[in-house]
């Protein structure tokens, strides 16, 4: 789960990490009186649900409370696209109004899960502000990373070790290894898959400040953390997939025009590969779960439709917990619904594949039926080019 920089920022300051002093503008006015309560110099700064936003123009420094309102002017409602977001870009709604700080210096500073050795890693290099996975490509040994042992946590020593790194000494050097300890606490009991700085800056005053902040919660701990409900930002999130969660269903949207509806993840990627194997473009990936009901098959089906890219539909069923007759009447409520003329290929096998074949084929949809994933796959190709 994502949430906005000026709500991880409140975060990092509940931590007693210094963050410079904001506030979170959600009109025109808004950001007028900030910018004014500021003294006029500020920074506006974009709120969506992606990084890059300096590059992209959604970051500005502003002069005066006029400046300031005139940015806002330019940036509420604007599709602002980095090379986060995706070609389509994402909508400005919220504006964060920021004091301007003098910056000496730029890090980057983050704390992430390592799938590899399934632990927190931290992650630093002297060469903040630029795209960290650029620099991992670029010059990797510029990057410094810590693992750290679950049993122990971060350990002074290791934050010690990473700032000396990182150039820092003194007095600079003893209150980064405070903020590194302080951000793996937030980490850690707040559930975090990433809490990323970047910039972290030493101000021209010799301060350690955290002047951007991502975090994305671990959705698997979402239930230990009900108040992170309201934090979410539904504008910043395509509605097939608030809907999809609303459902319980694994849905990703894909660039392709071929809508795939399967059971199991393994089962998904697999279509997927066999997808492109054979020349077509898959539209989403959808897992609608082991035992799901009609209800949640309709919804999954409701929501492959509801995606105007889809010119074809392949649905590989399993049966397995999942009976093949509850499939087809799911597939059959939502499609009578929304008045679905487009293609489908249903390839199913399993229990009760008889009784779902035949209330497929009796259903006035346009469906092929086939047992064979190989031949499901050509067909549903061929129908979508054709
Ligand atoms: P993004 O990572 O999306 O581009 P950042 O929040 O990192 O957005 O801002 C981009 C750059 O703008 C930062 O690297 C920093 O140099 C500058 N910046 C951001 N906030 C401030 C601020 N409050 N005062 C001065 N400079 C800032
Ligand atoms: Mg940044």
């Amino acid at each position: 789960m994502n949430i906005h920089e000026y709500q991880a920022k409140e975060i990092l300051r509940s931590y007693g990490i210094p963050i410079p002093r904001g506030r979170a503008a959600f009109t025109e006015a808004q950001v007028e009186r900030a910018a004014r309560e500021m003294g006029g110099r500020c920074v506006v700064k974009a709120q969506i649900y992606a990084g890059g936003r300096g590059k992209a123009g959604g970051v500005r420094l502003t002069g005066s409370a006029d400046e300031a309102l005139q940015a806002a002017k330019e940036l509420f409602g604007r599709r602002l696209v980095t090379p986060q977001t995706g070609p389509e870009g994402l909508v400005v709604r919220r504006l964060l109004v920021e004091e301007a700080v003098e910056i000496a210096r730029e890090f980057y500073l983050s704390i992430t899960l390592d799938r590899q050795s399934s632990r927190y890693c931290m992650i630093a290099s002297a060469e903040g502000g630029m795209e960290i996975e650029a620099l991992a490509e670029k010059s990797p040994e510029k990057i410094h990373i810590v693992t750290i042992d679950p049993l122990v946590g971060l350990r002074p020593y290791q934050a010690r070790k990473t700032a000396l790194s990182l150039g820092m000494t003194g007095k600079l050097c003893e209150e980064c290894v405070t903020l590194m300890m302080n951000l793996y606490r937030c980490c850690l009991e707040k559930d975090c898959s990433l809490v990323e700085v970047n910039p972290l800056v030493v101000t021209g005053s010799d301060w350690l400040m955290a002047m951007d902040a991502k975090i994305n919660f671990d959705d698997n701990a979402l239930f230990r953390h009900p108040e992170y409900q309201e934090m979410t930002d539904f504008s910043q999130i395509d509605p097939l997939e608030i809907t999809a969660g609303e459902f319980d269903l694994s849905y990703i949207k894909l660039k392709g025009n071929i809508g795939c509806m399967v059971n199991g993840a393994g089962l998904a990627m697999a279509t997927l590969d066999m997808l492109s194997e054979y020349g077509g473009s898959p539209a989403n990936f959808l897992d609608v779960g082991g035992g799901a009901a009609k209800d949640r098959v309709a919804a999954a089906f409701k929501i492959i439709l509801g995606d105007p890219d889809v010119k074809g539909v392949f649905v590989n069923i399993f049966g397995g917990i999942m009976r093949c007759d509850v499939i087809a009447e799911g597939i059959i409520a939502a499609a009578s619904e929304v008045d679905c003329a487009l293609p489908i290929v249903v390839r199913m096998d399993g229990t009760l594949v008889d009784e779902g074949k035949r209330l497929l084929l009796e259903s006035t949809l346009n469906v092929l039926f086939t047992h064979d994933l190989a031949e499901g796959v050509e067909n549903i190709v061929r129908m979508v080019q054709g």
